[in-house]
């Protein structure tokens, strides 16, 4: 536990600074098209100001570099304040230096963190599947974040796990390696239908191509088999709290609401719970 919500706090960085480098890339690639075929207007604006980055934070902003600041006054964080969840409560939430409020965000991620990880150590034992289910699930609470925020889930994330999960299963990790190919396929091209229908039908896009991607890295970790089950739980936790968004908090319709949370929580229950879940509904058609 103590391990993990350290890891949990690296997380957060992870959710905070991933959109930001994200941003900045798309923004160098718009530069270089610019510059590739409207030299014109790169001239006219010039190419400093296109490169400014839009955002407030430092130059050099990575997922190690520069040390954890106050947003607001930029003072450095004490490592002792950034002890996981201890560290928030030891500043009652308030930053030390300008008593700027910190977010109750940054000790939830850790502790779901924690909680979450001594859960598969508690299911799977000392074993590789512990080890590697920890690492999908490292990657699951950043994917929650990101796309939380903002409606991103980002390859960078994705297409790792979804290479180390056909990768694992070379070994019959979690399942067979054939079942893990089919499990890619299939999960990316099942939402990728429904959108596509959705979008015939409506003219609107009900998801994004993330969303495709993650529903993949489950069939790739889990093999085909678990795909079902996976839908039906994020649409089922999907529709109730999209609905209870609508009644509580006048939830508009037409706001999206990201889709890759719901997908990732359902995976993790497939992860730990999938086979004894599926082997019960299958025990009830009998
Ligand atoms: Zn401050």
């Amino acid at each position: 536990f103590v391990f993990a919500a350290t890891i949990g706090s690296f997380l957060n960085v992870v959710i905070h600074r991933t959109p930001v480098m994200m941003k900045r890339e798309w923004q160098q690639e718009c530069n270089q098209y610019l510059t590739e075929y409207h030299p014109k207007v790169v001239a006219q604006v010039g190419i400093d100001t296109l490169n400014q980055p839009l955002d407030s934070y430092p130059t050099r902003y990575t997922l190690v570099a520069p040390g954890s600041a106050c947003p607001k006054c930029h003072s450095a964080i004490k490592p002792w304040h950034n002890l996981p969840i201890v560290g928030w409560l030891m500043l009652r939430g308030k930053c030390a230096a300008c008593a700027a409020p910190i977010s109750a965000r940054y000790p939830l991620v850790e502790l779901i963190t924690g909680v979450l990880i001594a859960t598969l150590a508690w299911h799977f034992g000392p074993s590789l599947a512990f080890v590697y289910s920890s690492v999908l699930t490292f990657g699951l609470i950043a994917l929650t974040g990101i796309d939380l925020d903002e409606m991103l889930l980002p390859d960078h994330l994705t297409l790792p796990l979804l290479w180390l999960g056909l990768l694992l299963n070379l070994n019959h990790t979690f399942t067979s390696p054939s079942d893990a190919i089919i499990g890619a396929a299939a999960g990316y091209l099942s939402l990728w239908s429904v959108f596509w229908l959705f979008k015939l039908a409506t003219g609107k896009e009900g998801m994004g191509y993330g969303d495709f991607k993650l529903l993949a890295v489950f069939g790739a970790w889990l093999g085909w088999q678990m795909l079902p089950l996976i839908i039906l739980l994020s649409s089922l936790v999907g529709a109730i709290v999209g609905i209870s968004l609508m009644i509580f908090n006048r939830h508009q319709l037409a706001n999206p609401i990201p889709f890759g949370p719901y997908i990732a929580a359902a995976g993790w229950i497939a992860l730990v719970w999938g086979q004894p879940i599926v082997d019960a509904y299958l025990a009830t058609l009998h």
